[in-house]
């Protein structure tokens, strides 16, 4: 049965909201609406916690660095010994190595001999660098030019006890498994991952390992799209191809719908006579758009099965990539429980090759940005641009985005680059 949400009901009513032609950003705002991130937690070693999102905040159990500790090799004094015009000698006392500190402390005249991270012994409150000191027979000579409390790191300067060290929706990377091992803590709070259900539609498609038959071709978007969603942390659930045939498709959708949060599907959502997804879809659940102004990607479908999020790429394999890039990806993100979502970056450079556009919907060329040897960056386009060419998206690293107004591009105009490596 086919109910309309509330929000559904109040888009309609707004007077920008055209589901057949919905401008890029106004298409990411209404997905947003929809969105309510995971709940279930799970504890995990930290190890385990990489790539996954943090639940709860990390607070940190103790004061980071522990101890006032020496940011150089060299000599832990007081700096009432020292002389700002003129040397002074002192009598080394004894040794801090990182592991091993001085046991007593440092009395007047005397200095320590310190390393990288020892701690900074009693009495004294200044470390000068072994390149300003000179040793010999168990004294040392210094210099003057020295300020209080140089050299030395304070005992909670990186992180006070019980301030939260890392929040609750970061995702969990290298330097956050780092951080948190630093704390000497072996377990976090870590969202459950999100489940995404994906399957194939086209009567022309084979999977890879059997002979192509005329008129067939393989599958390679549920290549591309296992890729990008392993990257983004998804529990995948590869569904494989489904035939254009109304009773498998719908019974592809229930199932896909009741185990997954999300249902992402390929094909089908392009207006043929074959292309049963935004019926289908309309019966079981509702769609809440069909069609974006935008190149490639026009045909997309957002809408809900149940409590599933639905998203129907196009079929072409560029406009796959690009509509998961632009729109997916955000949205799983936001589901899986981060927050905020880091933007992908983006930035003006010139663009070395002209460009076609017409103006009227937003496209998403795929670009090559290069450095040359002065350290100036510019971009050119892949060769051909259509939508069915995989290759482009291959030899890119960055979208330019042409906005909905622009018009034809002349070599060195100034374009927007958005990069694509951490999904693709
Ligand atoms: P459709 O939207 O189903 O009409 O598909 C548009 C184009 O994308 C057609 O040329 C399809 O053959 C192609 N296509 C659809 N699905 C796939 C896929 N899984 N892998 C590669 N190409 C596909
Ligand atoms: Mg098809």
């Amino acid at each position: 049965m086919n109910t309309v949400s509330p929000t559904l009901q109040a888009l309609s009513c707004a007077d920008d909201y055209d589901p057949n032609s919905i401008p890029v950003p106004k298409a990411r705002e209404v997905i947003a609406r929809f969105l309510s991130p995971v709940s279930t937690m799970e504890r995990v070693a930290v190890r385990a916690a990489l790539g996954r999102v943090l639940a709860e905040d990390v607070v940190s159990p103790v004061d980071v660095p522990s101890h006032d500790n020496s940011a150089m090799d060299g000599y832990a004094v007081r700096f009432a010994d020292l002389k700002q015009d003129g040397k002074v000698t002192l009598k080394v006392a004894g040794s801090s190595f990182a592991g091993v500190p001085f046991a007593g402390s440092v009395s007047a005249g005397q200095a320590v001999r310190i390393m990288t991270g020892g701690v900074v012994p009693e009495g004294a409150d200044t470390i000068v660098m072994q390149e300003h000191a000179e040793a010999k027979d168990g004294q040392v000579s210094i210099g003057g030019g020295h300020r209080q409390g140089q050299n030395l790191r304070r005992a909670g300067e990186d992180l006070k006890q019980g301030q939260p060290a890392l929040r609750r929706g970061q995702p969990v990377r290298p330097a956050e498994i780092g951080l948190i091992a630093s704390l000497g803590i072996a377990e976090v709070s870590v969202y459950r991952k999100l489940r995404v259900a994906f399957f194939s539609t086209g009567d022309e498609l084979v999977s890879v390992g059997l002979p192509l038959a005329a008129g067939q071709i393989y599958d390679s978007n549920r290549y591309t799209i296992y890729g990008m969603l392993t990257r983004l942390g998804c529990e995948v659930i590869d569904m494989g191809v489904i035939r254009d045939d109304p009773k498998l498709l719908e019974a592809a959708f229930r199932e896909a719908a009741s185990i997954a949060d999300v249902v992402i599907t390929s094909g089908g959502v392009s207006v043929g006579e074959a292309d049963f997804v935004k019926e289908l879809l309309n019966q079981l659940g509702e769609v809440v758009f069909w069609k974006i102004a935008m190149k490639p990607g026009r045909p997309l479908a957002y809408g809900k099965i149940g409590d599933a999020h639905f998203f129907g790429l196009p079929g072409n394999p560029v406009s796959v990539m690009v509509t998961f890039y632009q729109f997916v990806r955000d949205a799983l993100l936001k589901l899986s429980g981060r927050d905020p979502i880091d933007p992908l970056p983006a930035f003006k450079v010139p663009c070395t090759s002209s460009l076609k556009k017409a103006p009227g919907r937003t496209e998403f060329q795929r670009g090559i940005l290069t450095r040359d040897d002065a350290g100036n960056l510019s971009v050119r386009v892949t060769g051909e641009q259509g939508s069915g060419i995989l290759r482009s998206m291959s030899e890119a690293n960055c979208f330019i985005i042409l906005p909905t107004d622009q018009g034809n591009v002349t070599p060195g105009t100034l374009v927007e680059v958005q990069a694509m490596e951490s999904v693709i």
